[in-house]
């Protein structure tokens, strides 16, 4: 297989062909397998899915009803994604032989993958080759693979990216998050967001939303502290995701979050691949030119995701689905994506919205029941504002207290709104007040008829 850089796509004018590099099946009708497009953002932060496409790899005779397993790599651009995807398929091709990592000078081909840091597209791919697969217990699966690309740099290519790991996630059995060189707070706030999205979107399950999640990360450069593969990636992931008492609450809540939406989490540190295949825009992937170290946990990473025996059926709430139901699953899924076109300012920022306020509005009839009662007697000016102002400190209090969705930020600007009403209430109750000091309102007329009928 050569790399895949056609002249056309099936997007048409959408697409810039020195952008876009991944074809559609009519135009290779060798019938080789390849990456499709299956669902695509455009410039208008749209989403489309190839519905047509997506059907026919899916929909196959020989896959359609089998159960399946949804490999997906998700993660920041240029990252190396699309280079381990395509080490997964060279895995799945040897049929998980010994020996799957083939020749030393066999360049890498599949997805395509490339240096330099020009833009992206954002979207969905998947191989065209869904692979027949038998588990330990007899059972035949079938393996899909899925190749993400998203950007993280602007709000706009962040709201993009997050509906596309949302959307991945969901899909797939398990989501492989591809990090450079460590888990900074960062990841786990975007992940906190990406999964905030899906649980939106699944809000009728009772179960923890998603299955796998793998933390990959690359260039992992303190092997001394934390060696290299699995295990010294499960203790650093421990220690990443630690919840204590001292951490600030913000930072409690994403690993809370985190927890509560995965049945399994793992980690797997990698180091880094060597200079060539980082900065040699001539390097074509062929292991020889790879460090030996990356290597050797290539063999164990590969194996670890993708053997027959720890493979997992993708499931929905509970039941395991086929290749029929995924497709099924994946019109749902996006199509909601579509009709709301940027999720977070409709569905997220409405509940956070519609969340945060009604914090607010109890906690300010916290503070009405508790100041400005009908029936309380008139109170000396002096005391009123004392009183008010304990009250108040309580109800800010309360706002911090309760648990909100959002963060900090989205808090902040509802702690404030909080305080002007609290405060626009104060200035109610003195006027209310006033009108009980029957010395005071016998000044007016009318409120000496309030007084003296009421
Ligand atoms: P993607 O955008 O995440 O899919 O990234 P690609 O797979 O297209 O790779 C982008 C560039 O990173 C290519 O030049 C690869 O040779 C290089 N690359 C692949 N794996 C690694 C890695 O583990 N570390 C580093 N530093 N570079 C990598
Ligand atoms: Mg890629």
């Amino acid at each position: 297989m050569a790399k895949h850089r056609p002249d056309r796509d099936s997007w048409g004018s959408l697409s810039d062909k020195n952008v876009y590099d991944w074809s559609s099946e009519d135009e290779e009708p060798d019938g080789r397998a390849r990456p499709v497009q299956v669902l695509l953002v455009k410039d208008d932060h749209t989403f489309e899915l190839a519905e047509a496409a997506l059907s026919r790899i899916l929909l196959a005779e020989k896959v359609r009803d089998r159960e399946v397993v949804a490999i997906s790599v998700a993660g920041a651009f240029r990252k190396g994604k699309s280079f381990l995807m395509d080490f997964m398929l060279r895995y799945m091709y040897n049929h998980a032989s010994e020996d799957w990592l083939g020749d030393a000078n066999e360049p890498l081909t599949g997805f395509s993958w490339r240096g330099g840091s020009e833009r992206e597209t954002t979207g969905i791919q998947i191989w065209s080759e869904v692979f027949l697969v038998d588990k330990p217990d007899g059972r035949k699966v079938a393996v899909l693979l899925m190749d993400t690309q998203g950007t993280f740099d602007s709000q706009s290519t962040l709201r993009d990216s997050a509906t596309v790991f949302a959307l991945s996630t969901m899909i797939s059995s398990m989501q492989v998050y591809n990090i450079s060189q460590n888990i900074q707070e960062d990841d786990l706030q975007h992940l906190q967001l990406f999964t905030e999205y899906g649980r939106l979107a699944m809000e009728e399950t009772f179960l923890k939303p998603f299955q796998s999640m793998i933390f990959l990360v690359r260039d992992w450069s303190f092997p001394y502290e934390f060696p290299y593969g699995q295990e010294g990636g499960m203790k650093f992931l421990e220690k990443r995701l630690k919840i204590s008492e001292n951490q600030h609450e913000e930072l409690q809540n994403v690993r809370k979050h985190i927890h509560s939406c995965f049945t399994n989490i793992s980690c797997f540190l990698m180091p880094h691949p060597g200079l060539k295949v980082a900065t040699n825009p001539h390097f074509d992937g062929r292991l020889k030119e790879i460090d030996g170290e990356f290597t050797n946990n290539l063999k164990v990473l590969v194996p670890w995701l993708l053997s027959p025996r720890n493979i997992d059926v993708k499931e929905i709430n509970g039941s395991k689905i086929t290749c029929r139901g995924l497709v099924e699953y994946f019109k749902v899924r996006s199509k909601r994506r579509c009709s709301t076109l940027s999720p977070e300012t409709a569905a997220v920022r409405r509940k956070r919205k519609s969340h945060s306020l009604s914090v607010v509005a109890f906690c300010i009839s916290g503070h009405n029941k508790s100041v400005c009662g009908g029936d309380r007697p008139f109170l000396a000016p002096s005391e009123l504002q004392a009183r008010h102002g304990a009250i108040r400190e309580e109800a800010l209090q309360l706002f911090r207290g309760v648990k909100k969705m959002g963060g900090e930020e989205f808090s902040r600007r509802y702690l404030q709104q909080l305080e002007s009403e609290v405060d626009e209430v104060f200035v109610q109750y003195i006027k209310h007040n006033d009108s009980k000091n029957i010395f005071h309102a016998a000044r007016t007329p009318a409120t000496l008829f309030v007084v003296i009928f009421v």
